[in-house]
């Protein structure tokens, strides 16, 4: 049986995006000379960490700056509230492997207003593209440094895979599959009024699946050629007439116009509850097509509901499993956090209902900011999504409200819940606390000893109905990170949570 643990979503070479100089420390290389301070990038203090100043402004904390000490100290970063510093360097990914982890999304990043704002090394753009093209042959570069120290090619065990028998086969020899993905705001150049057409689209998924890319996000924070993206940032501000309402666009930064309408019945409260109006341009559909046809997984994240919704109808039709690869759940979110960038539960049903993949951002922060469902032994504690955990503290815990909103859990019996194994061989969830990865080792052993938190969904719901397997089927489901096979791990809401 195959066994280990996923993260979804890493940005392993952000380093390399926005401009070459926003974020700080190589993944690859000795310590001393790829995490040294970051003084060089952030200046004394930090002060000139812009994007990292502007994204805790965004979420509410202290910009003032951070200690800068990387190597020898580390008294500044890695650490689970900065989104700005190496976080992944590959001795870090190394012991995550050697605790488990054997599947890895990495995902080339970018954002071109970020990059835009922030010192850029010699030569770069704020580009896209040129951000993406260079974290995916870093990735290739680090697979063959990693190979070169371990005795030639083919022997590391940093493995790029391809399909889902060569992610089978790395993991069966303990080894990371790690799977090359994109997440930008303009991917193919897709930005609006851009030369991006359905043909050029076709043309660049062949290409970047020639590449080795097989996981796609279409939106992320600005609407783009293809669609309409998640109300759920500060970079956003409305452009209707809700604008009026001095609440809806209190904080904007105002660097993204989106035309929004009302959301509160889908429980939204970002912003007085608004939420973008666009869904998919017909180029956006062309993409999605493009992506089935090479069996690439597309990540619904970041799509306004619409697009969302447009994608889910689509890929129904096809049977074609959908991944939300680093979200949150609205059920269980408080106040702001409850924006478009949650799933609702209703969207939660329709990737498990097509043999999907979610995996939930598991954050450190603030108690106060979400429920904690307790029932019938089955605890999922402080998910949060696409929120970045800068108060620094924890308080202690409101519990789980009797109106907790975890509706589609409570159709599990409680025996249902008690018997969920937890373990088993199934793929764990690699979670993130800010801008570090941070990945659960579960214990399959339910000794009674072990406090055993669980939430899975998959018992709770049942067997998933039988479906016929188009070709290429088996391939998706493994490179997301799926276990297809008589058991049909991890398929569907898979937020196993246990420690
Ligand atoms: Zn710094
Ligand atoms: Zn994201």
């Amino acid at each position: 049986m195959t066994k280990g643990f996923a993260d979804l979503h890493n940005h392993q070479f952000a380093n390399l995006g926005f401009g070459g100089l926003a974020f700080w420390g190589s993944p690859a290389g000795p310590v001393a000379a790829a995490l040294p301070w970051c003084t060089p990038a952030h200046g004394p203090g930090g002060l000139g960490d812009v994007i990292g100043n502007l994204i805790k402004t965004m979420y509410g904390s202290t910009p003032f700056g951070h200690h800068v000490g990387g190597n020898p100290e580390f008294d500044g970063w890695p650490r689970w509230d900065s989104v700005t510093h190496q976080s992944v360097h590959i001795d870090w990914l190394q012991r995550a492997w050697e605790g488990g982890l054997r599947l890895m999304v990495m995902l080339a990043v970018n954002n071109e207003h970020l990059a835009g704002l922030a010192n850029r090394a010699p030569g770069r753009s704020p580009d896209d593209m040129e951000a993406v093209d260079l974290q995916l042959q870093a990735a290739v570069s680090l697979e063959a440094a990693v190979d070169d120290a371990s005795g030639g090619p083919g022997m590391g065990w940093y493995r790029i895979v391809r399909t889902p028998a060569e992610a089978r086969r790395v993991i069966d020899q303990g080894k990371l599959a790690v799977v090359l993905g994109i997440e930008v705001d303009y991917p193919f150049q897709s930005k609006p009024g851009g030369p991006v057409s359905e043909a050029s689209v076709r043309d660049a998924v062949g290409r970047y699946h020639t590449a080795g890319v097989r996981h796609l996000f279409p939106l992320h924070f600005a609407d783009n050629a293809l669609g309409g993206a998640g109300f759920q940032n500060a970079l956003e501000i409305a452009v209707d007439g809700s604008a009026a309402d001095p609440r809806v666009n209190f904080g904007s930064l105002g660097v993204y116009g989106m035309t929004t309408e009302d959301g509160t019945a889908s429980g939204y409260e970002y912003r007085t509850g608004r939420r973008n109006s666009a869904g998919l341009s017909d180029v956006g559909l062309a993409l999605l097509h493009s992506l089935m046809a090479y069996g690439m997984v597309i990540d619904v994240d970041h799509m306004s509901q619409r697009s969302r919704s447009q994608t889910l109808d689509l890929v129904e039709r096809y049977q074609y499993p959908v991944v939300s690869g680093h979200s949150g759940f609205i059920d269980i979110c408080h106040g702001a956090k409850r924006h478009e960038g949650q799933l609702t539960g209703a969207e939660i049903e329709r990737i498990y209902s097509g043999g999907g993949l979610v995996a939930p951002i598991i954050r450190q922060g603030d108690r106060d900011e979400v429920d904690t469902w307790r029932g019938a032994g089955t605890v999922i504690e402080h998910v949060q999504g696409t929120g970045l955990p800068v108060r620094g503290r924890e308080s202690r815990g409101r519990r789980g409200r009797a109106g907790h909103g975890f509706q589609w859990l409570r159709r599990a019996s409680a025996a249902q819940v008690r018997t969920g194994r937890c373990g088993g061989g199934r793929w764990r969830i690699g979670a993130r606390r800010g801008g570090l990865s941070v990945h659960r080792r579960l214990d399959g052993q339910a000794d009674g000893s072990q406090r055993h938190r669980s939430a899975d969904i998959r018992h709770q719901r049942g067997q998933p109905r039988a479906r016929r397997h188009a070709p290429g089927l088996d391939r998706r489901r493994a490179v997301a990170g799926s276990d297809r096979g008589r058991t049909r791990p991890a398929t569907g809401l898979s937020g196993r949570l246990c420690d």
